[in-house]
């Protein structure tokens, strides 16, 4: 553990799921900025995950990769260990891997299937994967500030009707997140939620024509599409320690969307 970056906080290692594209990719270089050794873990055979290395070793920040299917439990224990070892402790954990639902539709015809893999990959994933971390982070007394930062999305308050199960996976994480800042506050960890509105990944390349024009009609207050650094800048803030007296925190990363105006 070393003296970071941002402010006087101490950081140290962290561990960012799906850090091969998009959001995580930028948060797992926002932590390198930050004075973080990464563990950036993606899918087995994941192209991107070699470019999410080599963007933060090129910028002078320790990158270690980790494939895993974040959905398969039987893999958890032996991501947590090779997390672990990486650099030899584990700080905070950024559970960011998340799918969409393979076809926007009415939810009328929602599948069982589709259910099913909605939340296994965004909800069940990311619960027992940060059992796992916070068990072995609670056998630990630290010295520095921890974290467990859950990446939900702004439709944990907006309803989708054409994405209804990737709508009620993501509001199971907002409770996860609030569940273990009541659980590991004795431990010194604390969680927060970051909750992105709409932000040009390629997951949202789908629906780019429809938001460049909700956006243009006024969607949000800041009249733009999220980029990815935005929550690499906010992951970054959270992770470095900067709302220490704050857990179970909802950070809304989305132009102000999510204002009621009138
Ligand atoms: P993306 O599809 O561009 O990237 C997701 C990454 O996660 C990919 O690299 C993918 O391979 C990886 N991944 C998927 N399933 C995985 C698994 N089972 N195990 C390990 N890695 C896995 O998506 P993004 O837009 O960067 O989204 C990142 C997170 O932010 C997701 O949880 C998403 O739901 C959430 N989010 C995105 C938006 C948005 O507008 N883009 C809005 C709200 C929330």
């Amino acid at each position: 553990m070393h003296e970071g970056s941002v402010g006087t906080a101490l950081v140290g290692t962290a561990l960012v799921t799906g850090a091969g594209r998009g959001i995580g990719r930028a948060v797992a270089i926002a932590l390198a900025d930050a004075g973080f050794k990464v563990v950036a873990n993606d899918l087995p055979g994941s192209t991107d995950l070699a470019q999410t290395l080599a963007a933060i070793r090129e910028r002078g920040g320790q990158a270690h990769g980790l494939p895993g299917d974040i959905s398969d439990l039987a893999r958890h224990q032996g991501l947590v260990e090779e997390a672990w070892n990486a650099f030899g402790s584990l700080e905070c954990l950024v559970n960011n891997a998340g799918i969409s639902v393979a076809r926007r539709g009415d939810m009328l015809d929602v599948t069982p299937d589709s259910f099913d893999r909605l939340i296994e990959v965004n909800l069940r994933g990311p619960f027992f994967l940060t059992q796992a971390i916070a068990r072995r982070m609670a056998e630990q007394v630290a010295e520095g500030f921890r974290s467990i930062i859950t990446v939900s999305s702004i439709n944990v308050e907006f309803a989708s009707p054409d994405r209804a199960e990737y709508c009620i996976s993501k509001s199971g994480l907002a409770m996860m997140s609030q569940l273990y800042a009541t659980r590991l506050a004795p431990h010194g960890i604390n969680t927060y939620e970051v909750r992105p509105g709409v932000i040009r990944t390629q997951m949202t390349a789908v629906a780019r024509e429809k938001y460049d024009t909700l956006f243009a009609g006024g969607l949000a207050p800041i009249a733009r599409w999220g980029e990815p650094e935005d929550l690499g800048r906010a992951v970054a803030m959270l992770a470095s320690g900067a709302l220490r007296y704050t857990t179970g925190e909802v950070v809304r990363v989305d132009g102000g969307l999510a204002i009621r105006r009138l």
